[in-house]
């Protein structure tokens, strides 16, 4: 039996984590769940997984939690300390599943515990990369990857080394506007950039998708988690989403890892490991698929990607910003306030406004994290007058 928390226990991750405990009731034992604003469904599985502790990230709504876990036995909490405190309560197992850089405190917090996070909050990761990364190591945590590419990564080094590494291969399937002309990117709604074609998932991700930053985001994941060097990371195209990632070595043998695109398998895979669990998932039916499709990425038209890897390879705290702005203008696109192709614009503008030391410390990062935040402000203020 091993104790697991799930940070964003309401969102896609959060519940397909949650779907997979389910299905294993007798292997784990839920301590914390956490949710952001919507109390009625975290209160809902905080009382169905009998958790210890349920948190809701929005302080105003404290009340509410506590009303709706009346005589369930799960203690309510409420704010960002509580947020951390119960990412160091001690669970085995921790899902990091909040969107955004608000996860980076309960992400430290839980690898500073010691035990093993599952990531998915990529923005964490690339907003304080080379600390979380040395706060992991400090306190022997085990930091499972479970975006689904870099869980790909990490099963085809089962038996590697990463001075063996020629190149990795991070496969993207291009979202939902992969051949679409510049042009007609202009018009693009929210509904529309919402709508993946293969992968299912919460509403930021997939407008980063549909930019192509959230593969600019995972290049930066990928540099922090398998530290080959940015220019043996590659981003390949390929539309089905079945090959999720692939790793040449340096005698060219290449290993790839597929799967049918659910998030429960590298959940899954995360859970359980080093052993493995079944899934309710769709075996790969190759046959059916027929073929599989590979191109280039297009830079020109997906500005996110060149960004991203110039971000990366400047270091320090630039990541962090991209984030920052990516994260405010993608808000500001998803509540119909700038187009499309201002998302990539704002970003740049930001990246061209701002800079700063690199961070010594998590206080550091989030203060290059708001000061961003604010220059994206300026920036949209100027595009809409
Ligand atoms: P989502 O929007 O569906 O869910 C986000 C969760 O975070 C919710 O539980 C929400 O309540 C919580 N949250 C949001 N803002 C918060 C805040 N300020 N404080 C505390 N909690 C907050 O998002 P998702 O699609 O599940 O993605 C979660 C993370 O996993 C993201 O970093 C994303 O990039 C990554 N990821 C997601 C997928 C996917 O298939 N959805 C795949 C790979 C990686
Ligand atoms: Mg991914």
């Amino acid at each position: 039996m091993r104790s697991i928390s799930i940070f964003g226990a309401t969102g896609s991750v959060g519940t397909s984590t949650l779907d997979l405990i389910r299905r294993n009731p007798d292997d784990y034992q839920v301590v914390a769940l956490t949710a952001n604003s919507d109390v009625d469904t975290l209160a809902k599985v905080a009382r169905e997984m009998r958790a210890r502790v349920a948190v809701i990230g929005d302080p105003t709504r404290y009340a509410a939690l506590k009303a709706a876990l009346a005589g369930s036995g799960v203690e309510a909490a409420a704010g960002e300390q509580a947020l951390v405190d119960a990412a160091q309560t001690g669970a085995d197992w921790t899902m990091a599943a909040i969107v955004g850089c608000a996860g980076l405190r309960p992400t430290m917090a839980a690898l500073k515990a010691g035990g093993t996070v599952a990531l998915a909050n990529k923005e964490s990761l690339v907003s304080a990369g080379a600390l979380m990364m040395d706060m992991a190591r400090q306190s022997n945590a085990t930091l499972l990857p479970v975006d689904s590419e870099h869980n790909a990564i990490f099963q085809c080094l089962a038996g590697g080394s990463l001075e063996d590494i020629a190149r990795i291969i991070l496969t993207a399937s291009g979202g939902p506007f992969r051949t679409r002309s510049h042009a007609d990117m202009a018009n693009i709604t929210p509904a529309q950039a919402v709508a993946h074609p293969n992968w299912s998932m919460g509403a930021k991700i997939s407008v980063d998708s549909a930019t192509m930053m959230n593969k600019g985001l995972e290049l930066i994941e990928a540099a922090h988690l398998f530290p080959v060097g940015l220019d043996r990371i590659e981003i390949l195209v390929h539309p089905q989403s079945v090959i999720h990632s692939m790793v040449e070595y340096r005698d060219r043998s290449t290993l790839a890892q597929l799967g049918s695109p659910d998030m429960r398998i590298p959940i899954a895979h995360a859970l359980a490991w080093p052993q493995r669990i079944a899934t309710p998932c769709q075996p790969l039916d190759l046959a059916r698929i027929g073929r599989l499709d590979f191109e280039a990425p297009d830079p020109t038209r997906f500005p996110a990607l060149r960004l991203a890897r110039a971000a990366a390879a400047a270091g320090g705290v630039t990541p962090a910003i991209l984030n920052a702005a990516n994260e405010v203008a993608v808000a500001a696109f998803l509540g119909g306030q700038i187009g499309f192709l201002d998302i990539a614009m704002i970003v740049e503008e930001v990246l061209n406004r701002y800079s700063a030391p690199a961070p010594a410390t998590i206080d550091d990062v989030l203060a290059a994290d708001a000061q961003a935040r604010t220059y994206a402000g300026d920036v949209m203020e100027r595009l809409t007058v």
